[in-house]
């Protein structure tokens, strides 16, 4: 079967099955693809929370491709297969691309490689292989698992980013890309370009991040790729900067200066480019624009190689395979581009994607094993997890024994029992994860899992509240519990105690030396050289660290304190808000104030947690669920009574954060309090917030007589009835709108 001429490219074994298919039946199979693939974009694009292992989405790709290859009378323009990405959502001012941002076609094993390898060569009039192709060069870079953005710098200034958006038109971040390190302010030379590169999330800050979710009791991020989207479209930058952003760039589309056409484009053949804006003067292939964004300031994957024929490419990617599991980012293949920019224009493009490039996709790494074991774990919160003991295995570059299998719904539904044959792989090529059970491998010995009735550690009566997915031990002193609670005061993520590890925390609780959080700062160095393998010096050492841990800024000390449902962002958010209720002698960003403001601050929580409770959703981004822990925690009888006071008087000292930056200050909600309920068409609810947040407004969980308008969609209950027996406004998603554009 000959291939077509504007598809993209598609296996031809797929082709031909589907082409025996009834043309009534192809439709509907076309259909019902279209309609799964499309919402799969907007939770991968939009919601940054996918649903689909991405493996499954290329698969029914392929599907979609292959049935439009062998019905062409289904392709529309909106088919999935015809689209970039997804439509800005309108949380962000859009931003339209000077040249498309284009998807790539996929390559899923070595012979598709050399297919690609086949067309370029037919597209270029060159001899099939194995001839010789004089002039056929190609580059790899490894395939950056993050998100694909677009810097704009004049005269050597950066002053604009966006998303890729649909290809054409983006989200413009520049507020939040200018909170990465990597992405210089000022390039070397005064150069005026569009330079287009990955932003991603490295695997260490992905697993912190999760690490930090988990124990707030948030909801985890599926991978870094997604985790790194959804830090980059943040509304507020400062949240941006907290998660440590990375990029690597690869394209360079450089503006001529207007020069004597001696100093031209080398393009190897005449009349083959647009002359304008391809790549710097003198650049005429991929590998010189790496080595000019390099020499640029920018950061450029340094795991690429150059002057390679397609059997080297596939070398490459066989070298990688493995390799990949040990670098510090995620990478799920290899982009494979003709190096020469005469070619690629010569190639020009089909459908969504360059006919000049492709990326191979590595395959997931999946293994089986075996579940020994389920044993619930007892966290910070009490929560009591459910995690498979497993045969070791080795899977994406490390040997894994266990995997935390959620919680008693997740076993549940994946019908995971002990001694089942399971697929394990790892999420984000960081997290074990059990995949599914091999149903055909059991042999009817295999046991169903259940909760224990009493708790594991301390024996306490274990709860499920009516409704709620999690078992806990309601003991508030469990060993189990406190233990974590004070790792977490102590650890990295919080007051970042160095040197006190688990070992140390064990002993200092079991002999009774650390009762209460303050007690970390009563340790002397006498007490310290009496735990095991601790000898005067290392004592000393730890004793300056702890000293050292004393200070530090207000919305760490919060992060600390281990208060469910409080991860990093609610903790700045936190932290803003309790410094403008509580100010400091000076009142300035970076006070540093101590046992006297610890306690006024201690007070201030405690009233509000007893007589006002709603008031914490002032907090931005707290709604009604994290208000009423922050009042359960904070209360008279909550496990943080007294617990602020205790650090005060240990001589705790933290740092105020900034206020809130005044541009929130301004826009057209500026000084209303908004409510939204309900779905509200092209927005989820966390972009509907930041959206009201953006336009200067404040999002608030309830309905008061405070609020100002109540945005209601489909399956707004009780807060909209609340509005109409206050009398306040209740706009649609349309109304909506046209609020937001003021
Ligand atoms: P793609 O991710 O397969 O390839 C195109 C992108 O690769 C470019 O836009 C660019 O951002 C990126 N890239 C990374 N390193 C690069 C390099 N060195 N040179 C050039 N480009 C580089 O295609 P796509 O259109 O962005 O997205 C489709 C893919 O996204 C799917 O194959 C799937 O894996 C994933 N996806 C998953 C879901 C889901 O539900 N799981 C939904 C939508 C998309």
């Amino acid at each position: 079967m000959t291939e077509p001429i504007d598809q993209p490219p598609v296996a031809a074994e797929l082709v031909a099955a589907v082409a025996s298919l009834e043309p009534d039946i192809a439709a509907a199979r076309h259909a019902e693809l279209s309609e799964t693939l499309h919402r799969a974009n907007r939770l991968y694009y939009e919601s940054d929370a996918p649903e689909l292992e991405d493996a499954e989405y290329d698969a029914l790709m392929r599907e979609l491709v292959a049935l439009e290859a062998a019905f062409p009378a289904l392709i529309t323009p909106d088919s999935p297969s015809q689209r970039v990405g997804s439509t800005p959502g309108g949380t962000f001012s859009e931003v339209s691309h000077s040249r498309p941002m284009l998807s790539l076609g996929n390559a899923f094993s070595h012979d598709e490689l050399r297919a690609f390898d086949g067309r370029v060569r037919r597209g270029l009039g060159l001899p099939a292989a194995p001839e010789p192709a004089p002039g056929l060069a190609y580059v790899a870079e490894l395939k950056i698992d993050g998100l694909a953005i677009s810097l704009q710098y004049e005269r050597g200034r950066f002053v604009r980013g966006a998303t890729r958006g649909d290809g054409t038109t983006g989200e413009d971040v520049t507020a939040n890309l200018r909170t990465i390190a990597a992405i210089p302010a000022r390039l070397r030379e005064p150069v005026t370009a569009d330079i287009r590169g990955e932003v991603f999330m490295p695997k260490a800050e992905f697993a912190r991040i999760n690490a930090e979710r988990e124990a707030a009791g948030l909801p985890l991020y599926a991978n870094p790729r997604n985790s790194g989207a959804g830090s980059l479209r943040q509304i507020d930058p400062a949240v941006t900067a907290s998660r440590k952003l990375s990029a690597w760039f690869y394209q360079l589309l450089e503006e001529q200066p207007e020069a004597p056409p001696s100093l031209g484009l080398d393009v190897g053949e005449a009349g083959t480019t647009d002359g304008a804006d391809s790549a710097a003067p003198g650049v005429s292939t991929q590998a010189g624009a790496l080595e000019r964004l390099e020499a640029l300031g920018l950061p450029v994957n340094p795991e690429r190689e150059t002057d390679l024929d397609i059997e080297g490419v596939i070398a490459f990617t066989e070298r990688w395979r493995e390799a990949r599991h040990h670098l510090a980012y995620e990478t799920d293949g290899v982009v494979v581009k003709v190096d020469r920019f005469d070619q690629q224009e010569r190639l020009g493009m089909v459908s969504r994607a360059p006919r000049w490039a492709i990326a191979f996709k590595f395959p997931p790494e999946q293994v089986h094993t075996v579940v020994e074991d389920i044993v619930p774990y007892v966290g910070r919160t009490g929560t009591l997890t459910p995690v498979a003991h497993l045969r070791p295995v080795k899977v994406a570059g490390s040997t894994v024994a266990r995997a935390t299998l959620h919680n008693l719904d997740e076993v549940r539904r994946k019908d995971i029992r002990i001694g089942d044959t399971v697929i394990l792989q790892k999420a984000g090529d960081v997290i074990p994860e059990v995949v599914r059970p091999v149903v055909e491998a059991r042999t009817g010995t295999e046991r169903e899992y259940d909760m224990p009735a009493t708790c594991p550690v301390c024996g306490s009566g274990i709860v499920r509240d009516e409704g709620a997915v999690r078992h806990y031990c309601p003991n508030l002193a469990c060993p189990a519990r406190v233990s974590q609670e004070f790792g977490q005061f102590a650890g990295r993520g919080g007051m970042d105690m160095e040197g006190l590890g688990w070992q140390v925390l064990t002993q200092l609780l079991e002999r009774g030396l650390v009762k209460r959080r303050g007690d970390f700062y009563r340790l002397t160095v006498e007490d310290l050289e009496g735990l095991d393998r601790f000898a005067r010096k290392s004592a000393e050492n730890l004793h300056t660290a702890i000293r050292k841990a004393r200070r530090r800024s207000l919305e760490r000390l919060i992060a600390a304190l281990g208060i469910p449902q409080v991860g990093g962002t609610t903790a700045i958010e936190l932290a803003r808000w309790l410094a403008a209720e509580v100010p400091g002698n000076g009142g300035s960003a970076g006070e540093l104030v101590g046992s006297d403001w610890l306690r006024r601050a201690a007070a201030h929580l405690a009233r509000v947690a007893t007589d006002e409770s709603a008031r914490f959703e002032e907090v931005e981004g707290v709604g009604p669920t994290v208000s009423a822990a922050l009042a359960a925690w904070f209360g008279p009888e909550g496990p943080g009574a007294g617990v602020l006071e205790d650090l005060a008087d240990a001589g705790v000292e933290v740092e105020l954060p900034a206020p809130r930056a005044a541009a929130a200050a301004e826009g057209p909600l500026a000084g209303k309090t908004i409510v939204v309920t309900g779905t509200i068409e092209g927005f989820s609810r966390e972009e509907a917030e930041a959206a009201v947040r953006a336009a200067g407004g404040k999002s608030a969980g309830s309905v008061s007589k405070k609020t100002d308008y109540v945005v209601a969609g489909p399956g707004a209950g009780s807060k909209l009835a609340k509005a109409e027996e206050l009398g306040i406004p209740v706009l649609d998603a349309a109304g909506f709108r046209d609020l937001l554009a003021g």
